[in-house]
């Protein structure tokens, strides 16, 4: 069976994981975002050492132990009861997140709508990550180098997705708004869904 899924696509600091949790409280929805389910390792496990290694430096965790994780996380999921695959729309932050993690996933994810939070100005961008490395510890964020190299990899890998999805999934949300307008937004597009 294929998950009926909505994706958020946008730059980090985008906005995608404030617009992913309250979307995630709306009933018959469950948002995953796939930073969260790595910052839910433990440090001390294999894969908790290999996402600290990659992250800190600004880098994509390879797409085996990516794919594998996030299958296991909705498994779990689905079990426990949280995620009702039959029901629910999955509303997915940050995975896929390249071509490649697509292709993977292509088999289990029935697309129906990307919103791609579209952000103009990169100050903003910057600074929201600057302020949240310290209100979250981040280490990802923590320095400008490490934040450079995450926006060169988003528009690298990480754009081309819009392509590989093709025109017509793509929805434009205006993220230079606020969360609120952001919102308002996203709900319109998902209206007509
Ligand atoms: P942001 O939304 O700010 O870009 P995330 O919380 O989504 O950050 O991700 C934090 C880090 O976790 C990324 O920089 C990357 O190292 C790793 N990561 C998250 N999702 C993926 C993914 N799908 N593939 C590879 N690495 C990922």
């Amino acid at each position: 069976m294929k998950y009926r899924t909505i994706l958020l696509l946008g730059a980090p600091g985008a906005g995608k994981g404030t617009q992913g949790k309250i979307l995630g409280t709306i009933p018959n929805f469950f948002h995953c975002a796939c930073g969260d389910v790595f910052r839910s390792l433990k440090h001390d496990s294999d894969v908790g050492q290999v996402f600290l290694e990659y992250s800190s430096r600004g880098q994509l965790v390879p797409d085996e132990p990516t794919i594998q994780l996030w299958r296991s996380f909705i498994e779990t999921s689905t079990k426990t009861g949280r995620f009702h695959p039959e029901q629910d729309t999955l509303v997915l932050d940050g995975i896929p997140r390249n071509v490649p993690q697509a292709e993977m996933l292509k088999d289990t994810l029935n697309v129906v709508s990307i919103f791609y939070l579209r952000c103009t100005k990169i100050d903003q961008l910057v600074e929201r990550l600057q302020r949240r490395a310290l209100k979250e510890n981040r280490l990802d964020d923590a320095n400008m180098d490490v934040i450079r190299k995450r926006l060169k990899i988003y528009e690298k890998e990480t754009k081309p997705l819009l392509e590989f999805y093709g025109k017509k999934l793509v929805r434009r949300i205006n993220a230079d708004q606020t969360p609120a307008e952001v919102l308002f937004d996203i709900l319109k597009c998902l209206r007509k869904l």
